[in-house]
């Protein structure tokens, strides 16, 4: 196992990080608690030291999971990270007693690194109204938390910002060879390098999406490569690559793929990729956007919306279904990311809000037909079945959990 230093505090971090949140499951929907606990333990005993996990993963289990999953032992060999569910604090009390059942379901005294979950700027925001910089300092000053970062789904812009309002230690972006320029992206990947954060990755394979079964098309050309690699080693090995990115975090459930990544988490060196893999990577990612249905590029100018219609997440979400042929996943992605429930912001920005008045269509520089597209959107990722799919949603991020 390889390691990389935490700039602030001097951790030595292991690049491979076990992400709690796509554990194996049984039949019922239910954590299969024997083997994920035999597979935490088994990648830390192989030398994982930092163990992710959030309030809302498997439906409120995963933390308490994971506190059972550290006894005998395992506690003190790893940096245990979860994150503040910002969606559900209305008041700077919320944020104390949230902690509080936190540390309580993960059976111990402390987090070492403590995220506010899933901001973006309007969420930023609100939870500074609230407080949020006041409760972390002070959390830090009592030792219930060491350090204190953010997890981040917003534009590049407001990354920038909310990097510079507060004295993170670290933070958490998205970050794989097909979203360079999406998020915070490379920039916002460099920009936080350079102000000393420790940068953990999630989604280096873009929800699993880069791993096998991959198109046919992508396929030759990862032939192509002189030294044969799958398809996730490419994604992970490239991410790994960034010497600013700090931990790489997989939401493993097979054994087989802990073996795996444990694997080349032995020889990611960063910057040991050769130009021409670099390259080879440049000619995946080429083609994926050659497969996608609709040329977006998430620029935004086509936003606000009058109707609230999230354009750009509407065509990212449709475009991945096609790409990666995950009607499933894409379709309650839609309807978390769509409704607002994670966000709190609903009503949300459903494709069918669309009243095609056409005035995206005048700012878009890709001169898309945004309220056709829209259309096809609403058409394929809606349906009948969509309340279900909310109603699963706000079960998964309800408030009446605190
Ligand atoms: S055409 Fe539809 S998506 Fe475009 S701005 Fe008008 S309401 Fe929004
Ligand atoms: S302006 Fe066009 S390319 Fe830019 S986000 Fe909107 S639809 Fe996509």
């Amino acid at each position: 196992m390889l390691y990389r230093k935490v700039p602030k505090n001097g951790d030595e971090l292991s690049i491979l990080g076990f992400g709690c949140m796509r554990l194996p499951i049984k039949e019922d929907g239910k954590i299969d608690e024997k083997r994920a606990m035999s597979q935490v333990q088994y990648a830390i005993d192989h030398g994982v030291n930092y163990v992710d996990t959030a309030w809302p993963y498997h439906m409120g289990e995963s933390e308490p999971f994971l506190g059972r999953a550290l006894a005998d032992g395992y506690r003190e060999k790893v940096k245990v990270a979860t994150k503040l569910p910002s969606w559900l604090v209305e008041s700077r009390e919320d944020m104390d007693q949230i902690l509080s059942a936190q540390l309580e379901r993960l059976k111990t005294d402390h987090i070492d690194y403590y995220l506010v979950h899933g901001l973006a700027g309007e969420i930023w925001d609100k939870m500074k109204a609230f407080g949020v910089m006041d409760f972390l300092e002070k959390a830090k000053s009592e030792g219930r938390i060491i350090n204190a970062g953010f997890s981040f789904h917003g534009s590049g812009e407001d990354f920038k910002r909310i990097v510079d309002e507060h004295p993170w230690t670290f933070c958490q972006i998205q970050y794989n060879f097909m979203d360079e320029k999406n998020q915070a992206g490379t920039e916002g990947l460099k920009y936080a390098a350079s102000k000393d954060l420790a940068v953990i990755v999630m989604e280096p394979l873009l929800g699993g999406n880069l791993a096998t079964p991959v198109p046919p098309e992508v396929d030759e050309i990862w032939n192509e490569a002189a030294v044969k690699r799958t398809p996730a080693e490419w994604a992970f090995r490239w991410v790994w690559n960034h010497p600013e990115v700090t931990v790489v975090l997989s939401g493993m459930n097979e054994e087989a793929h802990v073996e795996e990544n444990l694997k080349i988490a032995d020889e990611a060196y960063p910057n040991s990729l050769t130009e021409a893999e670099i390259q080879l990577v440049g000619k995946v990612e080429q083609k994926y956007r050659q497969l996608m249905k609709i040329g977006c590029t998430g620029c935004q100018y086509c936003m606000p919306c009058p109707s609230g219609v999230n354009i750009p997440e509407c065509f990212d979400i449709y475009n991945d279904m096609h790409m990666f042929g995950n009607v499933n996943g894409a379709k309650f992605t839609y309807a978390i990311r769509m409704s607002g429930v994670f966000t709190n912001t609903e009503p949300g920005g459903f494709a069918s809000q669309c009243i095609e008045c056409g005035q995206c269509m005048e700012k878009c520089p890709q001169s898309l037909k945004i309220p056709d597209l829209i259309k096809a959107v609403a058409e394929e990722l809606e349906g009948p079945d969509l309340e279900q799919r909310i109603a699963m949603a706000k079960q998964m991020f309800k408030k009446d959990k605190l």
